[in-house]
C-alpha cells in the first residue's frame, strides 16, 4: 500500500473540485486531487451544457480559460412547448447564458487547476474515509487499478457529486453536515448529444418542453445550430421514465431530428432539493452537487459548484493558516453559501414542492397564461411579483385558472418568508438546531397550503 501526505485532498475533478483545488493551491498549499476517471475520461460528465452566469465566475480559474468551450453564446430566452395547450411561449432569460461543449470545458478547468497548482491522481477510488477519535476527517482510503493507496490530509474537500459516497462512510455523529438526504430529493437525468442534418431554427433558444410524467422535462439546448444537446429528467418520487424510450420517441416525432446521428450518450442523478442546512464536519467540506448547490427549479448546477468550490476553498485556507480544522472555523463556508444562492435555491425549491401536488395539465394552462418575463422571474430568481394584481392584469387569459393563481400567490408568501428565514442563517454551528426548528415550522405551513407530501 503506498501512502500520500496533503494539506488539502480534494475528492472529484468536476467544477466544484477544480475551483476549489485551484482556490487552494494559488495560495500556495499542497492540494490533490483524486478522480476515478482515467486522465482521458475526466470532465466528462452528463450534462444539459447550459452555463448561466459564467461572466461572473470566480477567479481562481480565470474566465479566459474556459471560454474556449463556449459553443454558443446567442441564447437570450427559453422556449416552452406545451403541447397540452397548444401553445409555445418565448421567456426571456436574465443574466449571460452560454451553451457549452461540457467534455472540453471539463477538460479546460482541470488544466487551469493544474496550472494553478493542483496535483490530479486519476483512475483513483475513493472507498472509505479515515476518522480520528473525535470524529475529525483526517484522510482517505482509496484503490488505484487494484492498489490500495491511502491520503492523510489536513482537510478533505467531498466533490464527488450527487449521493456521494464519502458521505455514507462518514460517521456525522459529532458534526452539524446534513444528513435529511434520500433518494425521492433527487432528479435523474439522461442527455444525448446529436448532429442534426440541417441548422435548426431556434439555435437562439433552450427548448423545453413537460414530459410524459409529472414533474419531468425533455429538453433540446443548441451547442451549435447543427448539434444539439437533448436530454429529459424525472424527479425520483415520481413514477419513473424509461429516459432513453422516452428521449427517442420525443425525437421521433420532430421532423428537424429526422436522419440525425447520436454522438454521445450519458445519465446521471442530480439534486433537485435545497442545499444541505451544513455541508461541514470537522476537517470536512461538501461542494457542488454533493451538497445540492443546484438549482432545484432548472437543474444548473455549475454555478453553485464553481462558487461552492471557490468558497470551501477560501475557508480551508483560514483554518489551514489558523492550524484549526473544527467545525466553528469552517462555519464561514456554509454561511456564504447560504447568503449568495442558498436561500434563493430554498426558496425555489417551493415550487418545485407545489408541482408535486398540482395536476400538470392545470399547471400548463396556467403557464400558457402568465405573462413570459413572470415565469422567468420564478423560474431564476423566487421573487416573482405573482399576486392578485397580475391576476386582473391577466384576466381574460388566465380565466379557469384563478384559483390556482390564488393558491400560487399563497405559495409565493410563503416562500418569501423561506428566503427571509435563510436572511438569518446562523453564524455558528450551535446556533443550527434552532434556525432548523423555526425553518421546519414554515415547511409545515407550506405543505399545508399546497397540499403536498413533506419532502424533507
Ligand atoms: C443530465 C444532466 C444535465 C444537467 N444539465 C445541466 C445544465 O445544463 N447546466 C448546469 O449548470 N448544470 C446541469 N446539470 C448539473 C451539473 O452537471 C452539476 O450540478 C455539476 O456538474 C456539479 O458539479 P460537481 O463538481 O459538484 O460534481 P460532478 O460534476 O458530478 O463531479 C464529480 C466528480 O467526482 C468524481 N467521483 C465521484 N465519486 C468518486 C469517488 N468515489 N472517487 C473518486 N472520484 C469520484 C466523478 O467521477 C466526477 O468527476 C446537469 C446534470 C445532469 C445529470
Amino acid at each position: 500500500m503506498s501512502k500520500h501526505q496533503h494539506d488539502v485532498v480534494v475528492v472529484g475533478a468536476g467544477t466544484s473540485g477544480c475551483y476549489a483545488a485551484a482556490t487552494i493551491a494559488r495560495a500556495g498549499y499542497d492540494v490533490a486531487v483524486v478522480e476515478r476517471k482515467p486522465v482521458e475520461e475526466a470532465g466528462h460528465i452528463a450534462c444539459g451544457d447550459a452555463l448561466k452566469g459564467a461572466n461572473a465566475f470566480p477567479e481562481a480559474i480565470p474566465k479566459e480559460q474556459i471560454e474556449p468551450a463556449f459553443t454558443n453564446t446567442d441564447v437570450d430566452h427559453g422556449r416552452f412547448e406545451i403541447p397540452q395547450e397548444d401553445t409555445v411561449l418565448d421567456i426571456p432569460v436574465p443574466g449571460e447564458l452560454a451553451v457549452i461543449d461540457r467534455w472540453k470545458y471539463g477538460k479546460l478547468i482541470i488544466e487551469g487547476a493544474d496550472d494553478a497548482g493542483a496535483e490530479f491522481h486519476y483512475d483513483t477510488v475513493v472507498q472509505d474515509v479515515i476518522q480520528d477519535d473525535d470524529g475529525t476527517v483526517t484522510g482517505l482510503h482509496t484503490k488505484r487499478k487494484g492498489e490500495a493507496v491511502e491520503y492523510e490530509a489536513d482537510i478533505v474537500i467531498d466533490g464527488a457529486g450527487s449521493l456521494s459516497l464519502l458521505q455514507d462512510k462518514t460517521d456525522f455523529s459529532n458534526a452539524t453536515f446534513d444528513t435529511n438526504v434520500s433518494y425521492s430529493q433527487f432528479c435523474s437525468a439522461y442527455r444525448e448529444i446529436v448532429e442534426v442534418k440541417e441548422p435548426v431554427e431556434w439555435d437562439d433558444a433552450l427548448v423545453f418542453k413537460p414530459a410524459s410524467v409529472a414533474a419531468g422535462y425533455i429538453w433540446y439546448f443548441p451547442r451549435t445550430e447543427t448539434t444539439i444537446n437533448a436530454g429529459l429528467g424525472f424527479q425520483m418520487n415520481e413514477e419513473p421514465m424509461k429516459l432513453v424510450e422516452d428521449l427517442k420517441q420525443d425525437l421521433r416525432n420532430r421532423p428537424e431530428f429526422e436522419g440525425a446521428e447520436v454522438t454521445d450518450k450519458l445519465g446521471a442523478a442530480l439534486p433537485t432539493r435545497r442545499p444541505y442546512d451544513s455541508a461541514t464536519a470537522p476537517g470536512y467540506m461538501a461542494v457542488g452537487d454533493a451538497a445540492a448547490h443546484v438549482n432545484p427549479t432548472t437543474g444548473g448546477g455549475i454555478a453553485g459548484a464553481a462558487y461552492a468550490g471557490a468558497y470551501a476553498g477560501e475557508q480551508a485556507i483560514v483554518a489551514l493558516e489558523k492550524g484549526d480544522v473544527s467545525e466553528e472555523v469552517l462555519w464561514r463556508y456554509n454561511e456564504r453559501v447560504m447568503d449568495h444562492f442558498g436561500g434563493r435555491y430554498a426558496s425555489l425549491d417551493v415550487y418545485n414542492i407545489l408541482s408535486t401536488a398540482v395536476d400538470v395539465d392545470d399547471l400548463m394552462g396556467l403557464m400558457a397564461s402568465l405573462p413570459g418575463e413572470k415565469l422567468a422571474e420564478a423560474l431564476y430568481s423566487g421573487t416573482t411579483s405573482f399576486g392578485p394584481a397580475l391576476l386582473l392584469q391577466t384576466a381574460a387569459s388566465s380565466f379557469g385558472y384563478w384559483r390556482q393563481i390564488l393558491d400560487f400567490y399563497k405559495t409565493k408568501q410563503l416562500a418569501d418568508k423561506l428566503m427571509a428565514h435563510y436572511d438569518r442563517y446562523p453564524g455558528r454551528p450551535s446556533a443550527l438546531e434552532g434556525w432548523q426548528d423555526e425553518r421546519d415550522r414554515i415547511m409545515d405551513e407550506i405543505y399545508e397550503v399546497t397540499g403536498a407530501k413533506p419532502k424533507y
